[in-house]
C-alpha cells in the first residue's frame, strides 16, 4: 500500500480515456461499423462550435461564425449523420441520450437547429424517453429556438451562466448582461422546460466569499434543477491564460482558495435539495444528466461534429479539430472525418471503464464484473488499496464512493487509475493548458518563477 497525498488539484478529469492516438485506418474503422451490436444504450453528442462572443476564460474549439460558414457546417453535419446512419452497427444502436454541445448550440438559428433535429429523429433510434439536452446561452433560447426545440422533444436545457456579478462578467469575462438580466433570460427558460442545468464557476478573481454567496444562492433560488460548477481553469491560447500567467496583469487563481469554495460549495448545497452526484454536478433526484451518468458507464458514444470525439465497438475517435478543415473535408470526401482513433485492448476498456466511472460520486462495481467477468477489486487491488487507505475513497460492497476529501481530489483520484498520463488536458475539445496539461498551478507558478 502506498500513502498518497495529492498536492495540486487536478482541476479538470478525462472527459476520454484513453486518447486517440493513432491514425485513422478507414478500411478497419468502417468494417468495425459493419457489425450489428447487441448494445441497447449510447450517447449522441453533437458539437456546434460557434458562439456569439468569445468568453476570456474559455478554451473550447468556437469560434465567432458567420452565417453563410454556420450553414456551411449545417449542410457537413447533416451529411456526416447520414454517413453513420447507413453503418450496420448504428442502425442496431439505440440512443438514450442526444446532446448538443458546443461552443453555443443555440447560436446556431431555429431553423438551423430545426433541421439537426429532424435530421437526428430521421436517422438514429431514440429511444422512447430519450433525454435530449441544448446547451447555449440564456439570451438564445428565445421563442422561436424553444418553438423548435419543444416540437423535437428537447427535454432538457443547459444555459452557461458563469457568474451574475456584472462586474467580474464585464471586466474579466467579456460576458454581457448583469444578474437582473440573465434572471429575466432563465425565467423564459423555466417557463417552457421542467428540466434545466446551469452552470457556474468559482475562484475568478475579484470573487470574494460574499460574491461566490451570492452567486451560489442565486443558482438556487434559480428553479434550475441541475447545477454544473466548475473551478476556473487557465487554459492555454486563451484571454485569461494570457493576462494572468504570462502578463501577470493579475494575480493567479489560488488554489487553497479553490479548495476552500469548493469545500464551501458543498457545505452549502447539501442543505439544499440538490445531490452531488459526479465530480462537478449536483441535482434534484431524477434530474440528473444521462449525457453524464452513461458516459460514466463508459458506453458508447456517436460523436459528431468538428472536434467531436466518440467511442463505438470499441475505439476511441477524434474528429478532425478546424470547423472549416471539417466542413471541406465532407465536401471533398465522402467518408467519416476521424482525424485520429485507437482501438482499446481488453485491459484499456476496463482501464476506461474506472476513469470514466469514477466521475461518479458513487461508482458501483458490479457493472465491471458483468462487462469483463473479473473483479474491478481484483483487477485494481493496489489502486484501489491505495485510495482507500489515504482516504480518498472508500469501498462499500460493491461501490466506490468517494470520502469528503476524496471530493476535493476526485480528478486525482480518477488519474490514479489511468496507466497512460495523457499530455492534454481532460476536456476533449479544449487547446491544452501548458505542457502537462494537467497542472495548472505548476504553470502558473513556472511562469511565475
Ligand atoms: S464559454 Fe461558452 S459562450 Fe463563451 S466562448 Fe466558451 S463556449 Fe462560447
Amino acid at each position: 500500500m502506498n500513502d498518497i497525498c495529492f498536492f495540486a488539484r487536478e482541476p479538470i478529469g478525462s472527459s476520454t480515456y484513453p486518447l486517440p492516438d493513432q491514425p485513422v485506418d478507414i478500411d478497419k474503422t468502417l468494417s468495425t461499423l459493419k457489425a450489428v451490436t447487441n448494445q441497447k444504450k449510447s450517447i449522441l453528442y453533437i458539437h456546434v462550435p460557434f458562439c456569439d462572443q468569445i468568453c476570456s476564460f474559455c478554451g473550447f474549439t468556437r469560434l465567432i461564425g458567420k452565417e453563410s460558414m454556420k450553414d456551411a457546417y449545417v449542410n457537413a453535419l447533416i451529411h456526416e449523420i447520414r454517413m453513420y446512419a447507413q453503418l450496420e452497427y448504428i442502425q442496431s444502436l439505440g440512443v438514450s441520450s442526444v446532446f448538443l454541445g458546443g461552443g453555443t448550440a443555440n447560436s446556431l438559428s431555429a431553423k438551423h437547429l430545426d433541421t439537426i433535429l429532424a435530421s437526428i429523429k430521421a436517422n438514429f433510434t431514440l429511444d422512447i424517453d430519450c433525454q435530449i439536452t441544448c446547451e447555449g446561452t440564456p439570451q438564445n433560447f428565445t421563442e422561436d429556438r424553444i418553438e423548435v426545440l419543444k416540437r423535437h422533444n428537447v427535454s432538457r436545457v443547459s444555459a452557461g451562466i458563469q457568474t451574475f456579478n456584472k462586474e467580474i462578467r464585464t471586466e474579466h469575462l467579456r460576458m454581457n448582461y448583469g444578474k437582473y438580466e440573465l434572471l429575466g433570460h432563465i425565467e423564459n427558460i423555466r417557463k417552457h422546460f421542467s428540466d434545466f442545468n446551469i452552470d457556474m464557476i468559482y475562484n475568478f478573481p475579484d470573487q470574494t466569499d460574499t460574491i461566490w454567496d451570492d452567486d451560489l444562492n442565486t443558482a438556487i433560488g434559480s428553479g434550475a434543477t441541475h447545477l454544473t460548477i466548475y473551478p476556473l481553469v487557465l487554459l492555454e491560447g486563451t484571454a485569461f491564460y494570457s493576462d494572468y500567467v504570462k502578463k501577470q496583469k493579475y494575480p493567479a487563481p489560488d488554489h487553497e482558495r479553490e479548495i476552500a469554495l469548493f469545500k464551501h460549495t458543498v457545505n452549502t448545497l447539501r442543505n439544499t435539495a440538490y445531490e452531488k452526484y459526479s465530480v462537478n454536478d449536483w441535482a434534484f433526484p431524477q434530474h440528473e444528466s444521462r449525457y453524464i451518468t452513461l458516459d460514466a458507464e463508459s458506453i458508447d458514444v456517436i460523436g459528431l461534429g468538428a472536434v467531436a470525439h466518440g467511442y463505438l465497438g470499441g475505439m476511441v475517435y477524434k474528429n478532425i479539430q478546424s470547423p472549416k478543415e471539417y466542413i471541406d473535408f465532407i465536401s471533398r470526401k465522402s467518408y467519416l472525418p476521424i482525424s485520429r482513433q485507437r482501438y482499446l485492448s481488453e485491459r484499456d476498456k476496463m482501464d476506461r471503464h474506472m476513469v470514466m466511472g469514477l466521475r461518479l460520486d458513487n461508482l458501483d462495481l458490479s457493472s465491471f464484473e458483468r462487462t469483463y467477468g473479473r473483479k474491478a477489486q481484483d483487477v485494481y487491488a493496489a489502486q484501489i488499496a491505495d485510495m482507500c487507505e489515504s482516504g480518498y475513497l472508500k469501498l462499500r460492497d460493491d461501490h466506490l464512493v468517494f470520502t469528503d476529501e476524496g471530493l476535493v481530489w476526485a480528478n486525482n483520484v480518477r488519474s490514479y487509475f489511468e496507466r497512460e498520463k495523457v499530455s492534454c488536458v481532460g476536456y476533449s475539445d479544449t487547446t491544452g493548458i501548458g505542457q502537462s496539461g494537467k497542472d495548472h498551478y505548476g504553470e502558473i507558478a513556472m511562469h511565475k518563477a
